[in-house]
C-alpha cells in the first residue's frame, strides 16, 4: 500500500482512501439522508486524545435514529480510535459519517424499503482550523436557520445546505462567517458554531431552540458557569465581546458584526487559552473528557 494515502474506516474495516467509490444511486446523495460529526483529537503529554468522543457519538446516534439508521456507538468509538492510530494522527479533525446507500428509489426509508443499505465511515485529517484561528468578521445572514420544527438541530447532511447558503452569501459579501438571526430578532448560531457574548465581565451563552446543542458550548458553560439564555441581535451588538465556538472553531473571537467593530477581547482570550489547556489534558480535573488513543 502507498504510505502517502491516508487510511479511513469504511463499513467495518480500514481501507486506503483512494480505493473507495459509492454508487451514483446512493440515497444520501439524492436526498441528504446521512448524519455526520465533527470531532477533534489533540496531542497531549500522554499521546493523542479525543475530546468528548462519547458525547459526539451520542449526538450522532440521535440523528441516525431519526433516519432509521442502525448506529452502534461502541463500534463507532472503536472505529474512530483505530483510524486515528492507523494514520498516526495526533492533532486531527475527525469526521464520522453514516448514510443511506442503495438505492435512491424515492423519499421512503425504513421498513418501507427493506433493501436500503446503510454505511459508516470515519476519516481523520491533520488539523484544519475553522475560521482560520484569527478574529472572524461576521454578518447577519439573509437566510433564516432551519427551524427545529422542520429539521431538528442535529448533524443531518441535508440540513447543512442551509449553512452552506448562509456561508456562501457571507463570503461573497466579504465576511468570514454568517450569523443566523430569527424572525423575532433572536440570535440562533453561526453556520457551524454556537455564539457567546461577554458584557461587563459576564459570560452569556446564546440559547435558541433552532441551534445545534454544541458540545463546545456545553464545555464552556461547565468551565465558566456562563448563563444560557435567549439573546437578541441588539444585545449582541451591545456586548463588549462576542465569540463563536465549536469543535473545529474552538473559541473564535469575533472582530466585526456587520458595521459594529469589537475592540480588545480579554475574556475571550482567557477562555480560549483555558479551552486549549482542557482539550490538551493540561487541566487534570477535566481529564474525564479525554479518550486516550
Ligand atoms: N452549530 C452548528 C450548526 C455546527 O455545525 C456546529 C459544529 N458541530 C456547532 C454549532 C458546534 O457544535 P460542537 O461544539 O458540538 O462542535
Amino acid at each position: 500500500r502507498n504510505p502517502d494515502v491516508p487510511l479511513l474506516w469504511f463499513d467495518g474495516a480500514l481501507a486506503a482512501s483512494d480505493t473507495l467509490q459509492v454508487p451514483l444511486n446512493t440515497h444520501a446523495m439524492h436526498y441528504g439522508t446521512g448524519v455526520f460529526e465533527g470531532i477533534r483529537s489533540y496531542a497531549t503529554r500522554d499521546g493523542s486524545s479525543v475530546f468528548r468522543l462519547p458525547e459526539h457519538l451520542e449526538r450522532m446516534r440521535k440523528g441516525a435514529d431519526l433516519l432509521g439508521i442502525d448506529f452502534d456507538v461502541a463500534q463507532a468509538f472503536e472505529a474512530t480510535v483505530q483510524t486515528l492510530r492507523a494514520n498516526g494522527h495526533r492533532d486531527a479533525y475527525i469526521r464520522p459519517l453514516t448514510w443511506l446507500g442503495t438505492s435512491a428509489t424515492g423519499v421512503s426509508i425504513g421498513l418501507d424499503v427493506p433493501g436500503l443499505s446503510q454505511h459508516f465511515m470515519v476519516i481523520t485529517l491533520p488539523t484544519v482550523v475553522h475560521l482560520n484561528g484569527k478574529r472572524a468578521r461576521l454578518t447577519v445572514s439573509p437566510w433564516k436557520r432551519n427551524p427545529a420544527s422542520s429539521l431538528p438541530p442535529l448533524k443531518l447532511c441535508g440540513a447543512y445546505v442551509n449553512s452552506i447558503l448562509a456561508k456562501h452569501d457571507s463570503r461573497k459579501r466579504g465576511f468570514d462567517e454568517a450569523l443566523f438571526v430569527d424572525e423575532d430578532g433572536y440570535v440562533v448560531e453561526c453556520t457551524g458554531a454556537n455564539v457567546f457574548m461577554v458584557r461587563n465581565g459576564e459570560v452569556t451563552a446564546v440559547e435558541h431552540r433552532d441551534a445545534l446543542p454544541g458540545i463546545t458550548r456545553d464545555t464552556l458553560i461547565a468551565l465558566t458557569g456562563a448563563t444560557s439564555r435567549p439573546v437578541t441581535h441588539h444585545e449582541l451588538l451591545d456586548a463588549d465581546e462576542v465569540f463563536a465556538c465549536g469543535s473545529a472553531a474552538e473559541v473564535a473571537p469575533i472582530s466585526v458584526l456587520d458595521r459594529r467593530e469589537f475592540g480588545d477581547n480579554p475574556v475571550t482570550r482567557e477562555l480560549s487559552a483555558l479551552y486549549a489547556r482542557v482539550v490538551r489534558g493540561e487541566e487534570p480535573q477535566y481529564a474525564g473528557w479525554l479518550t486516550a488513543v
